[in-house]
């Protein structure tokens, strides 16, 4: 694992925008400063994140809401929304604020440029903390998202990547992501997520499965209550696997949300980081191109030591389980230690209601993906060794991706910004 090439995705801007979202303000210079105070920036290529362009932006959102954004330049702390800017769902849980197009384009441009380091073979992962805004749709923002920098980002991919595998691990649906391709083929989307009357968004249960030509190329996992790595990874392996068995994507984008953490205030779920660490070992394992991002996590030092612990896993390095000492030490001032410690209630959802979930993903895979049909009379062992063969075969197929050699047209080597502790060099590129 530890010869893969690993992007991180960095610029002073884009943490600065990201630390302005008013429901993580300052998260991202807390993730971004534990991470670099680890070392991990040493075992990664970092990357200069450059803001999307309108173009780019256009990817998804339409310019009604593009042309709507660039009107806030200065917005005062008591501006009320307007009829005009509600219908944008800008208002509530996401208020208008100064600046506001290039706060969005820089947030963009996190995931377009990390899409972009995959695209031209600079790197096999590219990590950017500050996307996975999964929530936001064409017209208009929603759920703390003002933009869904994860479709963008999905799209600049399958330039290259004709079928891309997305898989949320928010503890909330990935309702936007999986809208914009609820008709489509080439691209899967499963969710995990906690799903009961009530908790946002509403959407996402297990009949969820896509419409006409997309029907069976969305996947959703929903749990009840606190769940736990065990649910949770139970869940993971069962359908992670089918679903890439049957799909066999070029790509994988992983939206890590860390709100199902035990005690993130907006969550409402039980997961320590072994839950989150052991499904990206196992996402690494296929060794694919991956853009690992962000996404919800409102406790802001638990979302730090998962998103620190995860780059950890991704670069093979163990962590040590004392925070160092850096600049937000205190913050981690309960005990000062990496570990999140699970929650002693009850996980409701048993396996049989596992098993039942299970059957119904496998049940529609067969249905609705080609491979089924034609397998169906095989025995079990003859069709694992189907699988595994065809595996392969995909496997090379991506290494000659791979080695597809892209120019870079401008891929001049600058320092970083003296946050980060340990100069190292910067790429910065165009298309
Ligand atoms: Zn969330």
């Amino acid at each position: 694992m530890n010869e893969i090439k690993v992007a991180y995705i960095w610029e002073q801007n884009l943490i600065e925008y990201c630390d302005r979202l008013p429901a993580v303000l300052g998260r991202a210079s807390i993730v971004h400063s534990l991470i670099a105070a680890y070392g991990l920036l040493n075992h990664t290529k970092v990357i200069r994140s450059k803001s999307a362009s309108y173009t780019e932006l256009k990817l998804f959102h339409s310019d009604l809401y593009l042309d709507h954004l660039k009107t806030f330049t200065h917005v005062e702390d008591d501006y009320i929304s307007t009829a005009e800017d509600e219908q944008f769902g800008l208002c509530y849980d996401c208020p208008p604020v100064s600046d506001m197009y290039n706060m969005v384009s820089c947030l963009a441009g996190g995931s377009v440029t990390a899409a972009k380091s995959l695209l031209m073979n600079v790197a096999d992962v590219a990590i950017n903390w500050c996307g996975g805004w999964h929530h936001a749709h064409r017209f208009g923002a929603e759920g703390f998202c003002y933009v869904n920098d994860i479709v963008i980002a999905i799209e600049i991919l399958r330039k290259k990547f004709p079928k891309i595998l997305y898989i949320d691990l928010d503890v909330h649906h990935g309702n936007g992501v999986q809208d914009a391709y609820n008709l489509s083929k080439s691209v899967f989307t499963l969710s995990f997520h906690k799903y009961e009357p009530g908790f946002y968004p509403g959407s996402g249960n297990i009949e969820d499965i896509g419409t006409l030509n997309g029907k069976g190329y969305t996947c959703n996992f929903p749990f009840q209550g606190l769940y736990t790595d065990d649910t949770f990874l139970y869940a993971f392996d069962s359908a992670f696997n089918m679903i890439y068995a049957y799909f066999m994507p070029d790509a994988l984008v992983v939206q890590c949300g860390a709100d199902a953490l035990a005690r993130d205030p907006h969550g409402g779920a039980g997961l320590t980081l072994d839950g989150y660490c052991l499904c990206i070992q196992k996402i690494m394992k296929k060794r694919i191109p991956t853009l690992l991002l962000g996404g919800g996590g409102y406790n802001h030092t638990n979302a730090s030591k998962l998103w620190a612990s995860v780059t950890a896993t991704v670069v093979g390095v163990t962590l040590d389980d004392n925070i160092p000492e850096h600049s937000f030490w205190p913050k981690y001032r309960s005990d000062y230690t990496l570990k999140i410690q699970p929650l002693l209630t009850k996980d409701v959802n048993t396996k049989q209601y596992l098993d039942k979930c299970i059957d119904s993903i496998r049940e529609n895979l067969r249905k609705y993906l080609k491979q089924d049909d034609k397998d169906e009379h095989l025995e079990p062992d003859a069709k694992r060794r189907k699988i595994e063969i065809e595996e392969k075969a995909h496997e090379i197929k991506i290494h000659s991706i791979f080695k597809k050699k892209l120019v870079l047209k401008n891929d001049e080597i600058h320092k970083t910004d003296e946050k980060i502790k340990n100069p190292l060099d910067v790429y910065d590129f165009d298309d």
